[in-house]
C-alpha cells in the first residue's frame, strides 16, 4: 500500500512551507530541523504579492499580516547627494494581484507560524534537534539517517536546509556560481530614517563607493525597527567590519547624527549567486537556498523558495493522487530557468544599479529609473518582475 509520505529537512521558512503545504493537501509529513529553535538571525523582511497569496491559500495571511508591515512603496535614492531618484507604487498592481504591497516582517516569523500549525495537524510531526547526516535511496522510498543515528523512511524528500545543504551535497549535487569578494553588512537600529531622511519603509541608495538599504520591519516587540544593509571594501576585514567604529561610520555616512549611532545588532553575510545543477534526483527534491542562492538586494530568494515550496507540494500531491511520476522532472523543467532567468539576473542586474561607479554610466541608470517610473506601461512592467508575478 502506499504510505503517501514525505520528510522534508530543514525548518527555516521554505521547508515549513513545505511542510505546511504537503500536510494541507493530506500528505504525512515528517519535519527534521537541526536546532532547537528557528533560527531569527535577521535575513529576509520583504514578502512579495505572490507570496502573500500562497500563505493565504496556506490560511496564514491574517495572522502574517498582523505581525508585518504593509510597505505599498519603494523607492531609489542617490545616497551621496541624498535625492530621491523614483519611487515605485504597488498599487499599480490592483487587478494583477489580491496584495498590491510588500509585507515587511522578519522570516522566522513565518517559520514559527508554520510550525504552530503543523503541530496542530494529526498528520504531521516536526522534530527539532534532529540534524541530518546521510540519505538512502531505494527504488520505492528514501532513508534518512541524522547524526543521533534515528533513521526515518518516507516516498520522497524535500531538501530545505539552506545554501550549505546536506541533502544537496549528499546527493552529489554541484552548486554552481560564484561568491562576491564583498560582504553585505546589516545593522539593525531603532534610529527612524523615514523621520529623518524623509524616505519610505524600502529604500535602495545607490553610491559608487558604499551603497546602503535601508528597511523598516516590525521586530519581535512589533514596535519597529530599521535595517541598513551595506556593501564592504573588498579588502575590509570582517573584524574591522564588524567593528563598532566601523558600524557608527557607516550610520554617519547615511546621515545617522551621533546621538543616533546606537544600534541593537550587527551581522556579515558573505553573499553568492549559485544554482544546483539539478533540482532532483531520483527520490529527493530540493527548494529555496538548498537549491539557490543570491544576493538580498530586491527581496528575491525567500520568496521564490516559498514558491518553489508550493509548486513543489502540488507535484508530489500529483505522484501520490494520479502516479504520475513525470510531475516530479517538470518541477525541475520548469524552476531551475526560472530562478535563474528571474531570481539570479534580476538581483544581480539591482546589485550593479546600486554600485555603478562609471559617472556617465550612473546618471544613465538614474534616468532610465525616472523614465521607468513616469511611464504607466513601464511601471506597471517593472514592478512585476520586480515582484516576481511575471513569472507566476
Ligand atoms: C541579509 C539578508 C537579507 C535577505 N533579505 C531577503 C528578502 O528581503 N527577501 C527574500 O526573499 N530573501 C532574502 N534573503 C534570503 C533569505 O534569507 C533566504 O533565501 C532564506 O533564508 C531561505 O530559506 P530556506 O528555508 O531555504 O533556508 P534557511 O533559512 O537557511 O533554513 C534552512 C534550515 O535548515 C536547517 N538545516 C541545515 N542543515 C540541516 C541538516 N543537516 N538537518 C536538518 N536541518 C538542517 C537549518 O538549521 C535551517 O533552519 C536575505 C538574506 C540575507 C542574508
Amino acid at each position: 500500500m502506499q504510505r503517501r509520505n514525505v520528510i522534508v529537512v530543514g525548518a527555516g521558512p521554505v521547508g515549513t512551507v513545505a511542510a505546511l503545504a504537503c500536510a494541507r493537501l493530506g500528505l504525512s509529513v515528517t519535519l527534521l530541523e537541526a536546532q532547537e529553535q528557528v533560527d531569527d538571525s535577521p535575513r529576509a523582511s520583504t514578502t512579495q504579492p505572490p507570496t502573500l497569496e500562497i500563505l493565504a491559500e496556506l490560511g496564514l495571511i491574517d495572522e502574517y499580516l498582523r505581525v508585518g508591515l504593509i510597505a505599498r512603496t519603494f523607492q531609489f535614492w542617490d545616497r551621496a547627494k541624498l535625492e530621491l531618484i523614483a519611487e515605485f507604487d504597488f498599487e499599480r498592481l490592483k487587478g494583477e494581484t489580491a496584495y498590491p504591497f510588500v509585507v515587511q516582517t522578519e522570516q522566522h516569523k513565518l517559520a514559527n507560524m508554520a510550525i504552530a500549525r503543523l503541530r496542530s495537524m494529526p498528520n504531521a510531526d516536526v522534530r527539532m534537534g534532529m540534524r541530518v547526516a546521510e540519505l538512502v535511496q531505494q527504488s520505492g522510498s528514501v532513508d534518512v539517517l541524522c547524526e543521533n543515528d534515528l533513521k526515518f523512511t518516507a516516498d520522497y524528500v524535500i531538501g530545505a536546509d539552506g545554501g550549505r545543504s546536506t541533502v544537496r551535497k549528499a546527493l552529489d549535487i554541484e552548486f554552481e556560481g560564484y561568491t562576491w569578494p564583498e560582504r553585505f553588512l546589516v545593522v539593525t537600529t531603532k534610529f527612524d530614517f523615514k523621520a529623518a531622511l524623509g524616505c519610505c519603509l524600502r529604500n535602495y541608495m545607490a553610491d559608487p563607493q558604499e551603497w546602503t538599504n535601508l528597511f523598516k520591519v516590525t521586530g519581535d516587540d512589533l514596535k519597529g525597527r530599521w535595517r541598513a544593509v551595506f556593501n564592504t571594501r573588498e579588502d575590509e576585514t570582517d573584524e574591522e567590519a564588524l567593528s563598532d567604529a566601523a558600524v557608527r561610520a557607516r550610520l554617519s555616512r547615511v546621515y545617522v547624527p551621533e546621538a543616533g549611532r546606537d544600534y541593537l545588532h550587527v551581522n556579515l553575510y558573505a553573499v553568492h549567486q549559485r544554482v544546483a545543477k539539478s533540482f532532483r534526483k531520483g527520490r529527493v527534491l530540493l527548494c529555496g537556498d538548498a537549491a539557490h542562492v543570491n544576493n538580498p538586494i530586491g527581496g528575491l530568494g525567500l520568496n521564490s523558495g516559498i514558491h518553489e515550496a508550493w509548486d513543489l507540494a502540488a507535484c508530489l500531491n500529483r505522484v501520490f493522487t494520479d502516479e504520475d511520476g513525470s510531475m516530479l522532472d517538470s518541477y525541475e523543467a520548469r524552476r531551475r530557468p526560472l530562478n535563474i532567468k528571474y531570481v539570479q539576473e534580476q538581483t544581480i542586474a539591482n546589485k550593479k544599479r546600486l554600485e555603478e561607479r562609471d559617472p556617465a554610466q550612473r546618471a544613465r541608470r538614474f534616468a532610465d529609473l525616472r523614465e521607468i517610473a513616469d511611464d504607466p506601461r513601464r511601471h506597471k512592467e517593472f514592478l512585476m518582475r520586480a515582484a516576481l508575478l511575471e513569472r507566476s
